[in-house]
């Protein structure tokens, strides 16, 4: 509120917030969602104030990924407060503007480019921006734009996540199927982890790891020292992760997820 009692912009209010982080993708389902999720549970855990506004008008997942899917914000005459996950830890959403969690809102054209427009025009306020990829050239090339884009609008880049970078999975979650040549799938999980169990118990303390995408080409880290920009870290995919997102939970806190656990972590810590 401002001090002769009138209602403040949003941005005299965001004037307020000491540091600004943006997160950014040039493509959905890369993971923006999760990591901004994950970067907002580790900075409040780290006992920072934190506030997390998804500006994602076209499907927001942030209320889900933070354990508040149907809550819905307050608005009063000062305007609207956000959600709280935790006393240091606000979320403000379209999300939560909507009647029910499957409806999307449809902005499209001027009105979306309008919101998202006014946003970065306040560039010169935020710290900088984050861009999230996975390692394949379809999502790189975007982030290659979305650097143009940052340079263009004096936004400084933080640096790049390569998000989905390899699977990892602990061998004990692994599933094993014997497959016939005629293609029939059997189950044989139990007996696999039995023979490991008596032959070689170490292996179930071992984290299996495969790449998916391609990268051969050397992924986000060499479009970094290209274009100039810091490269933050790999996250790989790990289904822990995308449950606790799922859940709602932070992957901080859960042993289970600790293949991508330690990636955020040191991610975090270069911030
Ligand atoms: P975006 O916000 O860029 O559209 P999301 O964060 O919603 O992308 O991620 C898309 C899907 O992929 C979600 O279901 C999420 O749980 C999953 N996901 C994202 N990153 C990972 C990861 N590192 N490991 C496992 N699942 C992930």
């Amino acid at each position: 509120i401002h001090p002769f009692g009138k209602m403040t912009t949003l941005w005299e209010r965001m004037a307020t917030v000491k540091h600004k982080i943006l997160v950014l993708s040039g493509k959905g389902g890369v993971g923006k969602s999760t990591f901004s999720a994950q970067l907002a549970f580790a900075l409040s855990s780290m006992d920072y104030q934190v506030g997390l506004l998804d500006i994602d008008i076209c499907g927001p997942s942030i209320p889900k990924m933070l354990g508040l899917e149907g809550q819905g914000i307050h608005q009063s005459n000062l305007g609207w407060s956000p959600v709280y996950v935790d006393d240091n830890l606000g979320v403000m959403s379209i999300g939560f503007m909507l009647p029910h969690p499957d409806e999307a809102v449809i902005w499209r054209g001027p009105r979306k480019n309008g919101i998202i427009k006014q946003f970065l025009k306040d560039a010169s306020g935020i710290d900088g921006a984050i861009i999230v990829s996975t390692p394949q050239q379809v999502s790189l090339i975007d982030v290659r734009k979305e650097v143009s884009f940052c340079k263009k609008v004096g936004l400084r880049v933080l640096g790049v996540v390569e998000n989905m970078s390899g699977l990892r999975q602990p061998v004990s979650d692994l599933h094993f199927m014997k497959v016939s040549e005629t293609g029939e799938e059997r189950d044989v999980t139990e007996w696999a982890l039995e023979y490991m169990r008596a032959n070689a118990p170490e292996i179930l303390d071992m984290v299996a790891s495969t790449e998916i995408f391609d990268s051969s080409r050397g992924g986000a880290a060499k479009m970094c020292l290209e274009m100039d920009v810091p490269f933050l870290g790999k996250v790989p995919m790990d289904p822990q992760l995308g449950k606790a997102a799922e859940e709602g939970r932070s992957c901080f806190i859960d042993k289970k997820c600790r293949a991508s656990q330690l990636a955020l972590k040191r991610i975090v810590d270069k911030l």
